[in-house]
Parts: C-alpha cells; structure tokens; sequence
C-alpha cells in the first residue's frame, strides 16, 4: 500500500470512529480530500485508493491540475476565497464553491455557470469565530445571504462552512463548531433546504463530528505537510 492510501485508510478509520463515539452513522459524514499544493500524481494516487471528492484553494492551480486529470471521475470543491476575477474559472471547472460569503460573487457564479452543467453546489462560508481578518459572512447575515443565494437559478444551496481559528484541545474545538451546527439548525428551521454541514480539518475532525459536521475537509493527514501555508 503507498503511504497516501495507508494514510487515507487512517482517516477513514478515524472518521469511523468518531461516528461511533458521538452515536452518529458513519455515512452521515463525506471526507473531501483536500489536494492543495500537491500535484497531480499525488491526486491519482488518492482516488486509485477510493477518494472521489477533492478540495482546492488555489483556483488557477486548481484547473491546470483538472487539465492533467480529465480521465478521473471526481467532484471539485473550491474551498479557498474567490475573488470577482475568478469567478467565471470555478463556475466553469467546479462541482462545489463551498466559500461563497458575498452576494456579488454568488450573482456572478450563477451567471457564469455554463449551461450544460449542473448548477453549482454552494456553501455559504461563516465566520463563525469572529475574526476580524477572515473570509465568511458574520453568522447572522447567513441567513439573508443564504435566501438570496436560493434564488439564483445556477446555484444549488447545500449549506455552510466554516473555517474556525485553530482551537486547542477537544472541549475548546467542539464549542465553536457546535455554533456553526447552531446557525445550521436555525436556517434550517427557517425552512432553507440544507444538508451539508462543512466542518473539522486533520487536527479537529473529531470535535467537528460529534458537534455535526457532515462533511470534514482533510489535507495534511492524507498528503503530509504543506511546503506553502
Ligand atoms: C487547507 C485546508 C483544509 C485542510 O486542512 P488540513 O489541516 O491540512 O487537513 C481544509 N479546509 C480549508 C478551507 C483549507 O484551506
């Protein structure tokens, strides 16, 4: 076994049991591999070892390593900040943008979505931590943001997501992700159409899915550290 099936074989056994302990069926929770920085090999290498959803941030990098992966059957998620310049890129080359936090780049993503797609899966990214420098609309914008993006005719609504500042330790983790399953909930009951919750990363997936998550984000664990932040 190469290292990066062995690798996601231990993340998929701590997804497992995390699913156990907090009580939860383990196909409440899909695994994105998150591919950022490492190259196409490493990305065949995962989906020989079953992985078939894969995040990235950098959205240029992103379509030149599509371009040398058409023959694989997999779903891109844009997980990094679009800007209005790259808008017409992720409509075109993604399956999910899970960072939508403004309306314009939700307009512009619905217009520029190419008809003989599918429209695209959208997450609204919430700040939920309050950091001021952050990407993410404020928790209680999501709402607003999130109808508006139901009305846009090239986008399909699935949730949020949310990118907290590292917490350290398991009690500290699971608080601020049990805010993101909160406004979840709320928007929920207000009648929103979501099911995907997008949440916990290598050091946290564990908090993530007992507070939640239905979809955890996982770079460093299956490809090892990153040279570039
Ligand atoms: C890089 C990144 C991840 C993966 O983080 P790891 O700690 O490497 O698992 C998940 N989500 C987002 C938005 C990222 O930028």
């Amino acid at each position: 076994m190469t290292t990066i099936a062995a690798n996601l074989q231990t993340v998929r056994e701590r997804i497992a049991h995390a699913c156990t302990d907090a009580g939860r069926d383990v196909t409440e929770v899909t695994l994105l591999t998150v591919s950022k920085t490492f190259g196409p090999d490493a990305v065949r290498e995962a989906h020989a070892a079953g992985a078939t959803a894969f995040g990235e941030n950098y959205i240029q990098e992103a379509v030149e390593k599509q371009a040398l992966l058409g023959d694989l059957d997999a779903e891109w998620h844009c997980i990094g900040p679009i800007q209005s310049n790259k808008t017409r890129l992720v409509a075109s080359h993604f399956d999910w943008a899970q960072t939508v936090d403004r309306l314009k780049i939700a307009q512009r993503l619905s217009e520029q979505r190419p008809a003989e797609l599918p429209p695209l899966n959208v997450c609204i990214q919430v700040n939920i931590d309050g950091g001021p420098n952050k990407s993410g609309v404020a928790p209680q914008e999501a709402l607003e943001l999130a109808r508006a993006v139901l009305a846009l005719p090239r986008l399909r609504l699935r949730g949020l997501m949310s990118l907290p500042e590292p917490a350290e330790g398991f009690a500290a983790q699971r608080a601020v992700h049990e805010r993101a399953r909160e406004l979840f909930g709320e928007l929920r009951l207000q009648g929103l159409p979501l099911d995907t919750l997008s949440m916990g990363m290598t050091e946290d997936l564990e908090a993530a899915i007992h507070a939640g998550s239905t979809m955890v984000r996982v770079g460093t664990a299956i490809f090892g550290r990153r040279d570039k932040p």
